[in-house]
């Protein structure tokens, strides 16, 4: 079976990977079986590049397919920061508590109806010889008040859909898995693997 290498250490993250490619036929790995592989600095200017070069990086080193995903939250208000920099908000090693309650300091104040933000996600599948290709997925929604449930990860105890009434944090992750940045981003990442994988099988 052919391996998949998600180059993340990210566990919630990982976790949702993992359910959205189940039921394809690949075996994956991730960081934690690779503890020596280098260290990636995120130092690109955008989230398709970020998802280019972990999966790169790591595909040269492993000589495996990989897949590099990028992702944060863009707020409107904020200018649409955090971006590119959502895992790093509040400093080098924040924790998702410490963010959350910077976006929740910068956001005081701040109407319902000013407070329009999307998850982004970019994932990048890359092999050792070539980019097989990228997709993007976002999620529009609304940042709340205050924290509001214990599902997912980051910002999702603030994060509003309002199509539920309810944040991520909320909601069963069955329904995340369908409706998020991350589900519309692998929908179509999944289709390339397919065709990437029946290629090998020629
Ligand atoms: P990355 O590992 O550099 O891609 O950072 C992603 C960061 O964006 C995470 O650490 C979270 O802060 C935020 N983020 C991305 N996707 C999600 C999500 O699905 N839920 C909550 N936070 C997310």
């Amino acid at each position: 079976m052919t391996e998949l290498v998600v180059a993340t250490t990210n566990l919630g993250k990982l976790r949702e990977i993992k359910e959205l490619l189940k039921d394809s036929k690949i075996k994956i790995t991730s960081l934690f079986d690779y503890p020596d592989a280098p260290r990636i600095e995120e130092d690109a200017l955008t989230f398709a590049q970020n998802a280019l070069k972990k999966a790169a990086t790591i595909a040269l080193y492993t000589g495996k397919l990989t897949l590099g995903e990028d992702s944060g939250l863009a707020v409107k208000a904020l200018g649409n920061r955090p971006g590119i920099y959502s895992s790093r908000f509040s400093g080098i090693n924040a924790t998702d508590k410490e963010n959350n309650a910077k976006l929740l300091r910068m956001l005081r104040g701040v109407p319902r109806s000013r407070r329009q933000a999307r998850y982004i996600c970019c994932a990048a599948l890359v092999d050792s010889h070539r980019i097989v290709d990228v997709a993007r997925g976002t999620c529009p929604g609304l940042i709340t008040p205050r924290a509001k449930g214990r599902n997912g990860f980051g910002y999702d105890p603030l994060f509003l859909v309002p199509l539920y009434n309810k944040t991520f944090g909320e909601l069963d992750p069955a329904i995340k898995a369908k409706i998020s940045h991350r589900a519309k981003a692998f929908r179509k990442i999944r289709k390339v693997l397919e065709e990437y994988l029946d290629s090998l099988a020629q």
